[in-house]
């Protein structure tokens, strides 16, 4: 399967659709991405608190794959924001994954609150000028987080990775993210797996393709032009999340399923999650 790449602001290819490890404990998660790197995925979404970044970085590592054709992304947990905080993490990071280099580093929520996501991307826009991320972005950052960051810093954010599917259309990031040039990185993209495959429009929209319902919804995003992560550890299902490159969804099938839009989150608020 070929994953065509989005072209990120600085000019690194990302390709469109990676694999996440989010609750895959790391011996898992370890099986979980040799599978994926097998199936032919070339993108992993892990992050310093999923506790597998040593496994995402022994599969990385015994698949013998050379490291430019695999893009790895992590994030800084909240707990490390502030400047010098994150250079040691970020450290930790790259030791725990076996790697001279992330492709991306994102900082996992904004913690508007606390107010040191700008000390905290000041470190990022260091590791970035060192050449130890390839790029640089954010994660679950609202449009005033973004307009914020871009105020108060040099380096536009490459990414922002927010939760989006179709209950969670997020109209309002999108067109703030396709001002300035950043792309838009789905998480949750299936919405968790849960209710969204078996709504009937979905459902509707597979059997008149002869797809899944995953694979409508992934489809879906990436003919919006998002980067998606879908997140599986059954192999048959790691397998069908990455064949969405060789159909396409009509204008008819992209107005029904834009039409499930309910402004819903699964996941928290950004606007007040401060988990440490
Ligand atoms: P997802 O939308 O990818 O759904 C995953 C779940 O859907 C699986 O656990 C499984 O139950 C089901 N599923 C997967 N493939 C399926 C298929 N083909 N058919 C039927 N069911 C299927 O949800 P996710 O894991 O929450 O999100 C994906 C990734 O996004 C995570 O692994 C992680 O890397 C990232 N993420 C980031 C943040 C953040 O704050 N930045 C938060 C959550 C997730």
């Amino acid at each position: 399967s070929k994953v065509p790449p989005i072209i990120l602001n600085n000019g690194v290819q990302m390709p469109q659709l990676g694999f996440g490890v989010w609750q895959v404990p790391d011996d898992e998660a370890e099986r979980a991405v040799a599978t994926a790197l097998e199936t032919g995925y070339r993108s992993i979404d892990t992050a310093a608190i999923y506790g597998n970044e040593e496994g995402t970085g022994k599969a990385i590592a015994a698949s013998g794959l050379p490291r430019e054709d695999v893009f790895v992304t992590t994030k800084l947990w909240n707990s490390d924001q502030g400047y010098d905080s994150t250079l040691r993490a970020f450290d930790a990071s790259l030791r725990k994954l076996g790697l001279d280099y992330v492709d991306l580093y994102l900082i996992h929520w904004p913690l508007p609150s606390r107010g040191k996501y700008i000390d905290t991307y000041k470190a990022f826009e260091k590791i970035y000028a060192e050449g130890r991320a390839k790029a640089i972005g954010v994660s679950n950052f609202l449009p005033e987080h973004v307009e914020r960051l871009i105020a108060e810093t040099s380096v536009i954010p490459a990414v922002n990775q927010i939760e989006l599917h179709p209950h969670l259309q997020q109209h309002a990031s999108r067109e703030v993210h396709a001002e300035q040039g950043i792309a838009t990185e789905a998480w949750s993209p299936l919405g968790q797996g849960k209710g969204l495959l078996e709504v009937p429009a979905i459902v509707a929209i597979a059997q008149k393709h002869g797809r899944t319902p995953a694979q409508v919804v992934l489809r879906w995003h990436v003919q919006l032009g998002n980067i998606v992560i879908p997140k599986s550890v059954t192999p048959s299902r790691i397998k069908e999340n990455i064949e969405v490159f060789d159909f396409r969804l009509d204008d008819e099938d992209l107005a029904a399923i834009s039409a499930l839009n309910e402004d819903r989150r699964l996941g928290p608020d950004p606007a007040t999650f401060d988990m440490a």
